[in-house]
C-alpha cells in the first residue's frame, strides 16, 4: 500500500468540495489556481463549472498548470419518458464524452438517473425495473462512441437513498455487473467510480473491489459518513471525521491494482462550503496524509 503520510502527490480534488467558499460560489478557474498554489496535482470539475467559465480556457489552465484530471463530473442520466428523451440523454452524453476528451480527462464519470422527473419531485414513472434498462442501453450506446473516441466510461453506484432521483445502479456488483454484460472482455472501456461515501457500508464491498480489478477501478473518491447525517446529498464529512474505515478500503483498492488518485469529494452546505477555501484545502492535504 502505498504511503501518503509524507505528500499529497496522490490527492486530487473534486471541484464541488470547495465549489462554494464562504457560502459563496467561486469560479473554477480561481479553484485551478487554489489548488495550483498548494502543488494539488489533479482536479476532477463539473461540466457546469467548466462551461462557466470556457472549456477551451480550462484546458489551456490545466496545461500551463501541469495539472491533470482524475476524471471529469459527469454523464449519466439515461432513463426518460419518451424516445425523443431518451435520444436527448444520449446526445448529451456524447458532449461529455468530447468535453472530457478536451480536457484528456482518464474517465468520464457516469450517474446513470433514476426515474425520470423524480428529481425534481415529481416521478414521471414508477417503474425502477424499466430504468435499470434504460440505464443499460443508455451505457450501451454511449460506449460505442467512448470506445471510438478512447474515453473510458466509469459507472459511480449511488447509496440507495438516491435510488429514486440519481442513481438506479446502487452496489458496486450491481455496477460491475453491467460492465461485465457490456465490456466481457475487461477492455478498459468501461469500469466503475468508486466513493466511499456510497458504498461503505456494503457487506459485499471486499469481495466487490477484489472482483473490479484493476481494470474496472477508475476512479476512487474519499470524503467521510458524518453521524447523524443531516441530509442526503450535501452532508458529506472531511476524512476523518465520520465512521469510515478509510485506511482499511484505500488497502482493498490498492490490493486489487489501483495506482490512482485519491479524490477528495466533499458536498457540504452547512459545514465546508461555509468556509474558506484556504482551510478546507489545507484540510483536505492534511487527512489525506493523516487518515486516507
Ligand atoms: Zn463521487
Amino acid at each position: 500500500m502505498r504511503d501518503f503520510s509524507q505528500d499529497h502527490r496522490w490527492l486530487s480534488l473534486n471541484t464541488a468540495t470547495i465549489r462554494k467558499q464562504r457560502g459563496v460560489e467561486v469560479p473554477l478557474d480561481r479553484i485551478v489556481d487554489q489548488c495550483a498554489e498548494r502543488g494539488i496535482r489533479a482536479i476532477s470539475p463539473w461540466r457546469d463549472q467548466v462551461a462557466a467559465v470556457g472549456l477551451e480556457r480550462i484546458a489551456g489552465q490545466l496545461k500551463a498548470h501541469d495539472m491533470r484530471l482524475s476524471g471529469y463530473c459527469r454523464g449519466g442520466f439515461f432513463p426518460a419518458p419518451d424516445a425523443a428523451g431518451l435520444k436527448a440523454a444520449l446526445d448529451d452524453n456524447r458532449r461529455a464524452i468530447d468535453e472530457a476528451k478536451t480536457l484528456d480527462a482518464p474517465c468520464l464519470v457516469l450517474v446513470v438517473g433514476a426515474l425520470p422527473g423524480a428529481l425534481d419531485g415529481r416521478a414521471l414513472y414508477k417503474d425502477i425495473g424499466r430504468a435499470r434498462g434504460e440505464v443499460r442501453d443508455g451505457i450501451a450506446a454511449s460506449l460505442d462512441y467512448a470506445r471510438e473516441v478512447g474515453m473510458p466510461l466509469a459507472i459511480e453506484p449511488l447509496h440507495p437513498m438516491q435510488a429514486a432521483d440519481r442513481a438506479c445502479v446502487n452496489t458496486l456488483e450491481h455496477a460491475l455487473d453491467l460492465c461485465d454484460e457490456l465490456d466481457p472482455s475487461r477492455s478498459g472501456a468501461l469500469g466503475v467510480a468508486l466513493d466511499i461515501y456510497h458504498v461503505w457500508w456494503d457487506p459485499k464491498l471486499e469481495a466487490q473491489i477484489a472482483r473490479a480489478g484493476k481494470e474496472r477501478l477508475l476512479a476512487y473518491h474519499v470524503c467521510d459518513w458524518r453521524t447523524p447525517t443531516r441530509d442526503l446529498l450535501s452532508d458529506r464529512a472531511m476524512m476523518g471525521d465520520g465512521v469510515v474505515e478509510l485506511r482499511k478500503i484505500r488497502g482493498w483498492v490498492e490490493a486489487a491494482g489501483f495506482e490512482g488518485y485519491s479524490e477528495v469529494e466533499i458536498f457540504s452546505t452547512l459545514d465546508w462550503w461555509q468556509r474558506s477555501g484556504e482551510e478546507t484545502l489545507d484540510t483536505c492535504i492534511e487527512r489525506h496524509r493523516s487518515v486516507v
